[in-house]
């Protein structure tokens, strides 16, 4: 017998909808939360981004399924009156599945992180220097607040908000974005976002100091003294989420941005 556990937001319509995937999963999937071959999500992309960090390191092994209840739900792709439907394709032999890859950033080449959304290195106290390379060439020293470089999945999150470009998601990208970047005759970076695709590895020389942070989805860690960060696309590992065919790419944008 297959094997389940619920990651779920602690509020009333999380709850109520883990309770309805209990009932309809008793007797068909265990619950175990040490090695659940699903690990169904029920909230947000928040919850979603947490439940994946959460199971790390089972990441080739598990599927994630995405069931909103919350603000935006851009992730997950399953609605709570689509309970049934999703319970439905867990069961199935072969269940459809989509595949995100993740970003490694590798610290001073003694620690290691993975992210899904993005890796940030950010200074809202004073302005932070990024020396900014791109597989080994240097290409900018960056002033301002911070450096964003996000992988697809994660366009449409804090990226989006500097104005990154959304990607399709059957790209494989890595995206650099400046967060408030000084921009005048004595400092210059680049300024607009710059795509490249998932062979290219970005490296970030920081000299930290008491307020520089390096953020990995909605992880923060202090980075207090000189550190050189170099974020790629995951060569092996990917997350992967039970699809659901009526929630294409489109349609998600439209209802999450448009209407
Ligand atoms: P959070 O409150 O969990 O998330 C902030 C918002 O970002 C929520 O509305 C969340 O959706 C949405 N979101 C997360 N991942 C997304 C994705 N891949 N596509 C579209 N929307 C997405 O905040 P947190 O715990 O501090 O950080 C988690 C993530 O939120 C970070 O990885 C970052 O990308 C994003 N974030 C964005 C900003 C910004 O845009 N200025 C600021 C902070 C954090 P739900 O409402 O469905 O949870």
């Amino acid at each position: 017998m297959k094997k389940y556990t619920i990651v779920c937001k602690n509020d009333d319509q999380a709850l109520t909808l883990k309770n309805e995937m209990q009932q309809l999963l008793a007797g068909k999937m265990k619950e175990d939360a040490i090695s659940p071959d699903f690990v169904v999500s029920i909230g947000g992309d928040g919850t979603l981004l947490k439940s994946i960090h959460q199971y790390e390191r089972e990441i080739d092994h598990v599927i994630f399924v995405g069931i909103h209840a919350g603000t935006l739900g851009f992730l997950t792709h399953y609605q709570s009156e689509d309970l049934k439907k999703a319970v439905e394709k867990m069961l199935e032999e072969e269940p459809h599945l989509i595949y995100r890859r993740l970003l490694e950033v590798d610290v001073n080449h003694e620690q290691r992180y993975l992210a899904f959304n993005e890796v940030r290195l950010e200074n809202s106290y004073m302005t932070q220097i990024v020396d900014v390379y791109i597989d080994q060439q240097f290409l900018e020293t960056f002033r301002g607040t911070g450096i964003c470089i996000s992988g697809s999945a994660g366009s449409t999150a804090y990226n989006k908000s500097l104005g990154g470009a959304i990607i399709f998601p059957d790209l494989s990208v890595l995206q650099l974005s400046e967060i408030a970047g000084i921009h005048h005759n004595a400092y210059r970076s680049l300024g607009n976002s710059l795509i490249l695709s998932c062979q290219h590895e970005i490296k970030c020389h920081v000299e930290g100091n008491a307020h520089t942070i390096l953020g990995i989805d909605q992880m923060v860690y202090p980075v207090p003294c000189s550190c050189d960060f170099i974020i790629r696309t995951h060569p092996s590992h990917q997350v992967r989420f039970l699809c659901n065919e009526d929630h294409t790419f489109v349609s998600r944008l439209r209802k999450a941005y448009i209407i």
